[in-house]
């Protein structure tokens, strides 16, 4: 009974592993797209960035040339007023003047908010970049072994699996159906070991003439409360 026990223990084990590899099948692919989403993300403000940048750019551009234009016509009104001749065309010229005036205040002042982003875009395109490259060599090992551990998850399960197989051939049918069952029925582990002369799974104590039955271990006990195989170990 012993030795049932022990490959009862044994299959535990493998269970235990088997379980663990298929939360890998979950966890691991959630953990490369969590990976790949805090990238993405820095993608994504870098482009953000860049594209603010560009846009500032094209409209300060457009701007110094509308400037340009202003001054220009400035020029030519000023020319002008040296040459009118009667009021009239002396407060539509003026009108004129002030306008370009204002015009040209306006888009200066447009200019500096321009250059405000462009300064601010910069820094952050300058920042995001080097997140981004720090971030990519961080992760570039621990993706790989994320990846190749993907890759090697279903040769591992199967190789479990196989295991899993040979040992039941082994095993005593009656206390493998025992073991089925509860390891089904409660989930977790089937055969646990005795703690304080209670059950390691419900914490049951157990009568001491039941603890001594399990200690001699001639054949397989039960919980009375919660069903689990019971096995004896020595406590220190
Ligand atoms: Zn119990």
């Amino acid at each position: 009974m012993q030795q049932v026990l022990t490959s009862l223990l044994d299959l535990q084990e493998i269970d235990e592993q088997l379980g663990e590899l298929d939360r890998s099948k979950v966890y691991l692919p959630e953990m490369i797209e969590n990976i790949n989403g805090e990238m993405d993300k820095l993608e994504v403000q870098l482009a953000e960035n860049r594209e603010a940048f560009q846009d500032a750019k094209k409209k300060q551009k457009q701007i110094e040339l509308d400037i340009q234009s202003d001054k220009n016509e400035l020029e030519k009104y000023q020319q002008h007023m040296k040459v009118i001749k009667t009021n009239k065309e002396y407060d539509a010229l003026v009108t004129e003047i002030d306008t370009r005036k204002q015009n040209i205040s306006d888009n200066e002042d447009e200019i500096l908010k321009l250059m405000g982003i462009i300064d601010e875009s910069t820094e952050k395109i300058a920042e995001f970049e080097k997140d981004l490259e720090s971030a990519k060599a961080n992760n570039a090992s621990h993706l790989d072994n994320l990846r190749s551990e993907m890759t090697s998850l279903e040769a591992k399960i199967s190789k479990k699996s196989d295991q899993r197989k040979s040992l039941t051939k082994t095993i005593d049918r009656r206390a493998l159906t025992v073991y089925e069952r509860i390891r089904k029925g409660k989930g977790g582990l089937a055969v646990v070991p005795l703690r304080k002369r209670a059950c390691g799974g419900c914490f049951k104590q157990i009568p001491p003439q039941m603890v001594q039955q399990i200690r001699r271990g001639d054949r397989l006990y039960t919980c009375d409360s919660c069903g689990r195989i019971l096995i004896w170990v020595d406590e220190e």
